[in-house]
């Protein structure tokens, strides 16, 4: 494993630009080796020791209280795994470089920056300064980028660890890819002595992030960019025409090279809730899923990224049968956003199914 390892160093470093690197077993385990790296360093008996931290040891760990978000598991819980003390920086959506700057300098083991769609972005402290403000007192900077494209640019900024997912964008199988300094790299490597063990990331994961990352860094990107406009194109001709769902392209969030098609349902027009809409797409065979996280707000995301022409045919089809039975049949609006939250909660509790 040891040179398994090493040889995914040298991937992870030619891709990222990065001193090292290695591969954990998803991303969620690299933000949380790389929070207890930056607790122990390369201190063999206090990794065997954690989440369990002696008092004189840093173990104070910052982050923008808007980037505690929830992506599927919930991002201060991956932190304090570790038996890191969360310090959230700010409020909900306010943080000023002030803030972090008092934090630091009462001390701290590390500090979190997420990159993602689910983080609050109006003010938020940017990447280069945040990252500028911690070189200032010597504080590594892990960065969660899980579902993000560019792989350069942290390191390029000086983050200490970055973390994306080998099972995003990248499509390969279920894998963390953890790049950074040495030392950090190497601290967060040895945790598979200790807390990484729970999250023992296997061989196959190990290849597989490597090959997805060689063919990440191989790939034809203007191809995949105009095989994704014909999509957005095709979706954009064929569900013009929706009554109640207005229909327009959506740049990504974050930055990433995604154009996605954004529908804003008007359920007084088209019938039914955007979360109806949403579920009763899920409910079809083939099962349709649209990205349906701002669905309160009555929108409604489609991902070119993850279906064929074909597929975005068969998409489309659903969408507008969907939403013509709704106003044909009356049967829409029962499901009010109070009672999808209801069932959001309860819902998990039925598994099996
Ligand atoms: C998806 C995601 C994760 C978790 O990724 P896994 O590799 O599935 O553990 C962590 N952080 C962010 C920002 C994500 O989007």
């Amino acid at each position: 494993m040891d040179e398994l390892q090493s040889a995914a160093s040298s991937v992870i470093a030619d891709v990222t630009g990065a001193q090292a690197g290695c591969v954990t077993d998803c991303s969620a385990a690299g933000v949380g080796l790389a929070v207890a790296a930056a607790i122990t360093g390369c201190d063999l008996a206090l990794i065997d020791q954690l989440p369990v931290i002696p008092d004189d040891v840093e173990k104070r760990v910052l982050i923008q209280m808007g980037h505690m978000i929830h992506y599927g598991g919930p991002v201060p819980q991956m932190i304090s795994i570790s038996g890191a003390q969360l310090e959230p920086l700010g409020t909900a959506a306010l943080c000023e470089a002030y803030h972090l700057e008092s934090a630091l300098k009462r001390g701290c083991a590390a500090a979190v920056y997420v990159v993602s769609h689910h983080t609050v972005r109006e003010g938020e402290l940017p990447m280069d300064l945040f990252i500028d403000l911690c070189d200032a007192y010597d504080t590594p900077v892990i960065v969660d980028m899980a579902s993000e494209y560019d792989m350069r640019t942290p390191i390029e900024l000086g983050a200490s660890a970055v973390v994306y997912s080998g099972h995003k964008f990248m499509s390969g199988i279920t894998s963390g890819v953890v790049a950074g300094r040495l030392p950090m790299v190497r601290a967060i490597y040895l945790q598979h002595r200790g807390l990484g063990r729970l999250m023992k990331v296997g061989k196959e994961s190990i290849a597989g992030a490597m090959a997805a990352l060689e063919l990440w860094r191989d790939r034809d990107e203007s191809a995949q960019l105009a095989f994704e406009k014909d999509i957005v194109n095709r979706w954009l001709s064929e569900l013009t025409e929706i009554p109640g769902v207005l229909i327009e392209e959506h740049a990504d969030w974050t930055g990433n090279p995604i154009t996605r098609l954004k529908m804003t349902v008007d359920p007084s027009v088209a019938g039914l809730y955007a979360w109806e809409l949403a579920a009763r797409l899920a409910d079809e065979n083939p099962r349709i899923f649209v990205r349906d996280d701002l669905s309160e707000h009555g929108e409604l995301y489609l991902d070119p990224c993850n279906v064929t022409l074909e597929e975005a045919g068969l998409v489309a089809r659903a969408i507008s049968e969907q939403v013509s039975r709704a106003m044909r049949d009356g049967d829409g609006c029962q499901i009010t956003l109070s009672q999808m939250k209801r069932e959001r909660s309860t819902a998990p509790l039925n598994w099996p199914k």
